[in-house]
């Protein structure tokens, strides 16, 4: 069995990414990106030597467009979709999927996601939690791992562990993130998913923001850390009264902040903005607090 990393080139290199995986069926794809990058995935097919009807399997780890935007293309040609099963019905009417973007992204939504459209029922396959699937005798097992959506899975490939967003952004010696996006971040969920992905002990964690670390163990402790002290952040701010709009603002100098503190590529923080931005985190952290937290 082989893996290849898919670099999206979203912009910018090195921000989003799927991985082919090759079985003796042909190839499955873990993740693939938004339809404004499927020309660069189809070229990276090319370059393996597949066409996308080639695709028998594609499994997303949540309906985020930066993760699952391009499915719909893959089931057009034929692939199943392997989704988790809250995922499932926003991939088949995408409608109100597209219109919780569009309140985020407003008039930039064209350039940065391109255009969803419905799956077929009988190409989504909700998976189970702890759900295996041999496709060409590679057997991947579905993890259900909520926290940073409440649709989320990693998947589980011998020893390799394919993280989505609830494994955290890295991106080469950066720091690593928890993307809390609004609408659905619950900290104490996502911990508990964190500790369901070190109990599986992965060899390796495939990150689709973005590539391979094989420092497991301490990747998912940092980025526990990470989360706990973001968390704690927004929390103070808001018990001292700042207005919302303040906290987002001084949340994107505390993001950057950070960055410039870990790694001296100037570069870094373009990526990590395209991966995760900034003005995203904040609101779903607030959300967060007032929801559960009272805060
Ligand atoms: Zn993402």
């Amino acid at each position: 069995m082989k893996v290849h990393v898919l670099d999206l080139n979203f912009f910018a290199s090195e921000s989003i990414a799927s991985f082919l995986i090759e079985t003796t069926d042909g190839p499955i794809l873990i993740e693939t990106g938004p339809d404004t990058t499927y020309r660069n995935i189809t070229a990276s097919l090319k370059a393996f030597g597949y066409a996308p009807k080639d695709v028998r399997g594609v499994f997303v780890s949540h309906i985020h467009l930066d993760h699952a935007g391009a499915a719909w293309h893959f089931a057009d040609e034929g692939a199943t979709i392997y989704v988790h099963a809250n995922g499932a019905r926003h991939m088949a009417d995408p409608s109100k999927l597209f219109a919780s973007a569009k309140q985020i992204y407003k008039d930039d939504m064209d350039r940065l996601w391109g255009q969803l459209k419905p799956i077929p029922q009988d190409r989504i396959h909700p998976t189970g939690d702890g759900e295996r699937i041999t496709i060409g005798g590679v057997t991947v097992q579905a993890v259900a791992t909520p926290g940073h959506a409440s649709h989320h899975n990693v998947y589980l490939v011998d020893g390799m562990m394919f993280t989505g967003d609830v494994g955290g952004i890295r991106i080469k010696d950066g720091p690593i993130f928890a993307p809390t996006p609004p609408p659905d971040i619950n900290v104490e969920v996502w911990q508990e998913s964190l500790r369901k992905m070190r109990a599986l002990r992965p060899d390796a964690l495939y990150l689709t923001h973005f590539g391979v670390f094989n420092d497991a163990g301490d990747h998912l402790r940092l980025l526990e850390d990470m989360l706990l002290q973001w968390t704690s952040w927004i929390g103070d701010r808001l018990k001292q009264g700042r207005p919302d709009e303040a906290i987002v603002k001084e949340f994107e100098d505390y993001f950057k902040g950070i960055i410039e503190k870990t790694t001296r590529d100037k570069g870094l923080f373009e990526r990590y903005e395209l991966a995760d931005p900034a003005y995203m985190n904040a609101p779903g952290l607030i959300r967060y607090w007032r929801k559960f937290r009272s805060a």
